[in-house]
């Protein structure tokens, strides 16, 4: 599982919000990425969050699914 560079928490998921208030979950399913939309709606314009510390990891969503994928866990935030 991936490690929150920012709380070391490990997580399989991050929360993606759009224009401060639009909400989904990216979470990491077997070598595939689910999302699970809360209050979503339009593109995937927007930051990713970490679940557990709420701080913001990613602005883009080929960094935040290679994260969860473990493929990549540099932060550049
Ligand atoms: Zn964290």
């Amino acid at each position: 599982m991936s490690k929150c560079p920012m709380c070391q928490k490990e997580i399989d998921r991050l929360l993606h919000i759009q224009w401060g208030r639009n909400t989904r979950l990216y979470i990491r399913v077997g070598e595939g990425i689910a999302i699970e939309d809360l209050d979503f709606t339009g593109n995937s314009v927007g930051i990713f969050k970490c679940p557990a510390c709420k701080r913001v990891l990613f602005e883009n969503e080929e960094e935040a699914e290679a994260f969860l994928k473990g493929e990549k866990i540099e932060v550049q935030v």
